[in-house]
């Protein structure tokens, strides 16, 4: 009998996702031992056109990570879609578009004069910006075009499971190959993580105390953190409330706070959610102290919406700009 044939795929995203697959360590032979790789461009040589003489539906699973920001990568999602019986969007970035997405609140032709022209370590006399259609010397070149609006992988294409995580962690990939090899996936459509929030198992937990008032908000590194202590019960703001919880809390155990990379897990806008609750837990005393408290969180859209842009009310599209 032949084995399941396996693709894994990268669209924008840091290449971390691809990472956590050879965090399987030895695993990862027996994975490559009851599979076989069909494409996985950041570890093997494949070529697009191989995929496209398969029959449809002839790859069994499909791992798709990163969001979808440009026509090349629609236009491999799209072919792996039709060649696949199963696709997992894998990671954060395409679960809820990811930090790439964090570029939905921002306007494009800045954020293209911050990489290309304006950026400290860039020398770019001719302020030459990449588009889709140049020529040079006679020759005529294409670019994919880059959309507007950064996109999560199920915005683009039907998907059937998704497994967030900054990356998912190998336990996480183990559990849901194995759950694949055996048959035994949950309902189409599941999150193949828990449905919990992170709190629900962090041993920080119990620390807090039934009610945690915050009067002052601070930063990680501008105190010296209490390893045992619940990190909202001393001022710093932590996602754990509003995260899915299947990370096994290794920031926690580090006395670092939840930045919510597993993304949220009620399928409800993260950053909304973690500001209703911190709001509940602020105790200012008058307005002019909660805008002071208020103004004191940094980046506040990428501590609310680090991983989840492209899934929130937010920025899950800019008004009046389609991608076409
Ligand atoms: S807020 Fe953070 S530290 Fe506190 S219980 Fe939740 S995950 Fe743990
Ligand atoms: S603790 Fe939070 S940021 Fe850290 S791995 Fe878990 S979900 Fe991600």
């Amino acid at each position: 009998m032949s084995k399941p044939k396996v693709a894994v795929s990268w669209n924008s995203s840091c290449g971390g996702c691809d990472e956590s697959i050879v965090d399987l360590e030895e695993k990862i032979l027996d994975v490559a031992e009851a599979v076989e790789f069909v494409l996985w461009p950041c570890a093997m040589d494949f070529k697009y056109e191989q995929i496209e003489a398969l029959p449809d539906e002839d790859i069994t699973v499909s791992l798709i990570n990163g969001a979808i920001q440009n026509t090349d990568q629609e236009h491999v999602v799209k072919l792996l879609r039709r060649k696949s019986k199963i696709v997992i969007a894998f990671g954060s970035c395409a679960c809820y578009g990811g930090v790439p997405s964090l570029l939905n609140l921002k306007n494009l032709d800045d954020s293209f004069r911050v990489s290309y022209t304006n950026s400290p370590t860039v020398i770019n006399e001719q302020g030459t910006v990449p588009s889709a259609d140049s020529e040079d010397d006679g020759h005529a070149l294409s670019l994919p075009s880059v959309y507007k609006s950064v996109r999560k992988l199920d915005d683009v294409i039907d998907v059937d499971y998704f497994l967030p995580g900054c990356p998912p962690t190998a336990s996480m990939i183990a559990s849901a190959l194995t759950a694949l090899l055996e048959g035994k996936l949950p309902e189409r459509k599941s999150v193949l993580a828990s449905n919990k929030s992170l709190c629900s198992s962090c041993s920080r937990n119990d620390s807090k105390p039934e009610t945690v008032s915050i009067k002052n908000l601070v930063r990680i590194h501008e105190v010296k953190a209490d390893p045992g202590l619940c990190f909202l019960a001393q001022g710093i703001i932590c996602m754990g409330p509003a995260t899915r919880d299947g990370c096994d809390y290794p920031c926690i155990k580090g006395n670092m706070p939840c930045t919510g990379c597993l993304g949220p897990f009620d399928r409800t806008d993260q950053g909304a959610k973690m500001t209703g609750t911190l709001g509940g837990l602020l105790e200012a005393g008058d307005e002019e102290a909660a805008k002071k408290m208020a103004d004191g969180i940094v980046d506040p859209a990428g501590t609310f919406y680090r991983y989840s842009v492209a899934a929130s009310l937010l920025g899950g599209k800019r008004e009046g700009e389609e991608n076409e």
